[in-house]
């Protein structure tokens, strides 16, 4: 604990709930607005009224009181399960807990010890610690080096299978992953491709579908994963692919078997939410055109946003304590805006995350930005 304290790398907790106004939130008993949550769409606080049996049932039922194999299984999980594999246009789906136990599960029950795994340096932790579960050899491509990943992959002997593993959107550093030469390097090098939505799926391509879509090289994706609490307001996360895949990990991923099921009350909002999404084409384009405004208000005032073209724009200030103070400083400006230090960036490459959303308004963005440049000016200025 010391330690942390010293590197000014301690966390801390604040009371958080939703605020007057969509896109606001209130955070120790203030109003502020919420460029910290990766509420894209504005869908965590949609209330739709369901039109559908299976749905409004689930609405009412908190608790699942067992896991998915045993008596969890409410009809909403095939059901929500049948409308995320027609959004992704794959033969089935399976819902998990989490992202992180979607990933971790996963890839554990599907890698290898025999396997090489190819990971973008930059992907999830949750990516990261699957792989560490599977005991496949791990490695570690510089951020969206495609040149290194084909020299690796053309390098690396393999006995078992090799994978490609990518955050479609990094969740950082708001960049893209090179969908399309990814996908040519899979094909040359006989890898299979596992893309992690988690901030793509219901943001881009059409419907929300997300980047493999929006590239249109889906069918080329081998496991498709997405989560259910960052666009879609809910909970929860999901694979999309073959049927045999999914019929596998029902029968091998320990993170699937071994836990008690969502409630179907949450499952019943991810449904309700995810079929909404479908049509929010309007809401997308709001959510990019915010994210555009934001981050050329920062840049033209020579603010680093590194390589951001997503909904994800960073402010990268480098040192850990300079990041906490601008995060301070903002929060009593009333903007919620979370430092982001190392172990979850690499180290000198402190920052401010901020991430845009649908709910906001132009007016509130263009306050932030100028908040933003402001302290950032003079902070930097005093070091
Ligand atoms: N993958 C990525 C890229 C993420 O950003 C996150 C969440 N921060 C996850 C997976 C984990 O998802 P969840 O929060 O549902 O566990």
């Amino acid at each position: 604990m010391q330690q942390l304290q010293d590197e000014q790398l301690l966390r801390s907790l604040t009371p958080t709930r939703p605020g007057k106004r969509p896109g606001w939130i209130e955070r120790a008993g203030q109003q502020m607005l919420d460029l910290a949550s990766n509420d894209y769409l504005g869908l965590s606080r949609a209330a739709f009224v369901p039109d559908d049996p299976v749905v409004e049932d689930a609405l009412h039922c908190h608790a699942s009181t067992a896991s998915r194999l045993v008596v969890g299984n409410h009809p909403i999980y095939p059901h929500l399960e049948t409308l995320l594999s027609q959004l992704k246009g794959t033969e089935d789906a399976v819902v998990f807990g989490s992202g992180y136990a979607a990933n971790t599960g996963t890839l554990a029950a599907l890698v290898s010890r025999h396997d090489v795994v190819f990971s973008d340096r930059l992907n999830h932790a949750s990516l990261i610690d699957g792989i560490r579960l599977s005991g496949a050899r791990l490695v570690r491509y510089p951020h969206r080096d495609m040149d290194f990943l084909e020299e690796a992959l053309r390098s690396t002997s393999c006995q078992g299978r090799r994978w490609i593993i990518t955050d479609a959107v990094f969740s950082m550093d708001g960049t893209e992953a090179p969908l399309p030469e990814v996908v040519r390097l899979k094909q040359e090098y006989g890898a299979y491709l596992m893309l992690d939505e988690a901030h793509s799926a219901g943001v881009y391509g059409p419907n929300g579908a997300g980047l493999a879509h929006h590239h249109g090289l889906h069918r080329h994706v081998d496991i498709l994963m997405g989560t259910l609490g960052k666009a879609y307001g809910a909970h929860g996360a999901y694979i999309a692919g073959d049927r045999v895949l999914i019929q596998y990990l029902m029968q091998t991923a320990r993170s699937w078997m071994f836990t008690t099921a969502l409630p179907p009350s949450v499952m019943a909002r991810a449904h309700l939410n995810v079929k909404a999404s479908l049509n929010m084409q309007i809401e997308r384009e709001q959510l990019h055109q915010h994210a555009r405004m934001f981050r050329e208000h920062l840049r033209q005032h020579g603010l680093d946003t590194g390589q951001s073209s997503s909904q994800i724009v960073p402010l990268i200030v480098g040192s850990n304590a300079q990041a906490v103070q601008l995060g301070q400083l903002l929060q009593q400006a009333g903007i919620a805006a979370v430092p982001i230090r190392p172990p979850t960036v690499p180290r000198g490459t402190a920052r401010i995350r901020f991430s845009l959303s649908a709910a906001h308004t132009p007016q509130d963005l263009h306050w932030a930005a100028e908040t933003v440049v402001q302290m950032w000016t003079v902070l930097r200025g005093k070091a």
